[in-house]
């Protein structure tokens, strides 16, 4: 499969349901871990066309829906310096803090700039030396590499004006923490391809071994999520807990080895808390000692700030697999791409924008 035809292709998404139809012979519950992957299966009605007995819940793999209240406050904070330009991809702007969100923050005045690259805002440090110059570096391991490379350059180049605001995740302790709650329904996880594209996919052979739990790491078209579940439900019902490749496209087992070299070189492993669900321990990033002095948290003075979160939005629940979005009383309602009341509903990897936009008449 080279083209994305291919991926899209109704008779091979056909042959696929069949075939799960044809396996099938008990009830399994599974997990697409990536937000992408639930756009995927609302906007195809993926689900729909599964047998009854294949239950799909949604992950927390939305890097957006997961970076916590403190963090936007932190970044509402610094971008209001009149000293600062603040610069982020443009899905975090609209994520609501305690205060507002950073596009509120830009119409009052506060410079804050979309970037495509956190490169974009080093070059733009090294033009602008009388700018404090702060990158918001949020996201899973999908992103860390390229955030370390900024990093890294920044050091290089000796820039005293750009800084990094971190709330990086990993995927692999989230899906331990899920699997060890109490009253787990996961059975099957589609583990989310482009993470693994960095990190490779032996990182989850422990966890599938431990939990007995089939890991697939999975792509995003309808075909390939098709396919993931053909191969998650296979083991289930072989009674077989490995871990797969279905994305082998673009994943090899050992990762990408220089993209892993630079997140060691720059990042270590932290505790993280993740909006709506708390801390999860060793599950994020954070600066090596060496790259202190481009620690925004540190240069503003603002790292021991703590928020409470609020209690009105169940993403948490849904992030974990426990609630699906029209489970939110506020879905729909009180809640709307228009009017967030959480990230779930704003980023265009959220479970409830998915459900908004794709499943909202069912
Ligand atoms: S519908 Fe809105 S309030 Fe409810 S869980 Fe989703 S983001 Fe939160």
């Amino acid at each position: 499969m080279k083209f994305v035809d291919e991926y899209r292709d109704p008779a091979l998404a056909e042959r696929l349901v069949t075939a799960i139809r044809q396996l099938v012979t008990h009830q399994w519950t599974i997990m697409e871990v990536c937000g992408g992957q639930t756009h995927s299966i609302m906007k195809y009605g993926i689900d729909q066309l599964l047998p009854s007995e294949v239950v799909l819940l949604h992950g927390p793999g939305c890097p957006v829906c997961v970076t916590p209240v403190e963090i936007l406050d932190k970044a509402f904070e610094i971008a209001n310096r009149p000293e600062v330009t603040f610069c982020s991809f443009g899905d975090m702007l609209r994520v609501p803090g305690s205060h507002g969100d950073l596009l509120s923050a830009k119409a009052a005045g506060a410079d804050v700039r979309i970037v495509y690259s956190p490169l974009d805002a080093v070059k733009f440090a090294q033009a602008h030396p009388d700018r404090q110059v702060v990158f918001l570096a949020v996201g899973f391991e999908t992103t860390a590499p390229a955030n370390a490379l900024a990093v890294d350059q920044a050091a290089r180049l000796q820039l005293k004006n750009f800084t990094v605001l971190v709330s990086h995740v990993l995927v692999p302790p989230a899906i331990e923490a899920i699997l060890a709650a109490p009253g787990n329904q996961v059975q099957g996880f589609l583990a989310a391809g482009h993470v693994c594209t960095v990190m490779g996919s032996t990182e989850y052979e422990p966890i599938a071994r431990k939990y007995c739990v089939p890991i697939v790491v999975t792509g995003f078209e309808p075909v390939d999520i098709l396919q993931g579940v053909y191969m998650v439900v296979k083991q289930l019902e072989e009674g077989r807990s490995e871990v797969e490749n279905q994305y082998s496209r673009s994943v090899r087992s050992e990762g990408n080895r220089p993209a892993q070299a630079l997140i060691e070189k720059v990042f270590r492993v932290i505790p993280r808390k993740w909006r709506g669900i708390g801390e999860i321990p060793a599950s994020g990033l954070g600066l090596r000692e060496e790259y202190s002095a481009f620690d925004a948290e540190l240069r503003f003075n603002v790292a021991g700030n703590v928020v409470e979160e609020s209690q009105d939005c169940i993403s948490g629940l849904i992030l974990q697999g426990r609630k699906k979005p029209p489970d939110c009383p506020a879905f729909g309602t009180l809640c709307t791409p228009e009017q967030p009341l959480g990230a779930t509903m704003v980023s265009s990897e959220g479970a409830c924008a998915a459900y908004y936009r794709y499943a909202r008449g069912r």
